[in-house]
């Protein structure tokens, strides 16, 4: 690929981070100056800028960071950069992460007795096709690297995970993938709590079974 044409695939990379990063915005799915996006470039990835509102982005102004964090150009990056740091080493095939603070996965994240293997049960085939099993990160403060290291031990095998307290960092192929998914785990975890005294069926194991072996996932 020429540096003609990966310029003009990472220009329309940040055109995408800004679109979605808007339209998350616009659906309060994310408020203030919270939530972050990336997309791994071929000399790096591109990050949302530290205090930035996703409703209001800048694409020639989106953090660029090196294969180590580095920042290579841009504003300076989101805090929450280590968050994606860590998925991306652990997850080689991911492109883009969206981490956000929307309210109904940052509820369910509060919550006591959940199964911190796997936070959300299987209600929908389409939360089990995008999500598969979510696990609780536990509570840190924010920007304690500890928290990158227990992302990293979770991410391997998980394209996403719930931060206790705080809320979900999700991984996908690309930003499309990525932003999907984030919107599938918030919906999930919104029926979660709507049905929190209701009598409720989850998607048996057999059920399970027959979408992982029809759709090849790997949970
Ligand atoms: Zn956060």
């Amino acid at each position: 690929m020429s540096a003609a044409m990966m310029h003009g695939e990472e220009h329309r990379l940040r055109e995408e981070i800004v679109r979605y990063g808007r339209s998350l915005f616009d659906r309060g799915l994310t408020a203030g100056s919270s939530g972050n996006i990336s997309v791994r470039v071929d000399d790096g990835w591109l990050l949302t800028p530290t205090n930035a509102c996703l409703g209001h982005l800048d694409p020639a102004r989106l953090a660029k960071l090196d294969g180590q964090g580095r920042l290579i150009a841009g504003d300076p990056p989101s805090k929450e950069a280590f968050l994606h740091r860590s998925m991306y080493e652990a997850r080689p095939g991911a492109g883009a992460i969206v981490h956000l603070h929307s309210t109904h996965s940052a509820a369910v994240s509060c919550m006591g007795g959940l199964d911190h293997s796997d936070c959300l049960p299987p209600l929908t085939a389409y939360f089990v096709m995008k999500i598969g099993r979510l696990p609780l990160v536990p509570y840190y403060r924010p920007g304690d690297p500890a928290l990158g290291e227990a992302i990293r031990g979770l991410a391997g095998k998980h394209c996403a995970v719930l931060l206790a307290n705080h809320g979900p960092v999700v991984s996908g192929a690309s930003l499309e993938a990525a932003v999907y998914a984030t919107e599938e785990l918030e919906e999930t975890a919104k029926l979660f709590l709507l049905l929190r005294n209701a009598s409720v069926n989850p998607l048996n194991a057999a059920q399970i079974e027959e979408l992982k072996s029809v759709f090849k996932l790997d949970l």
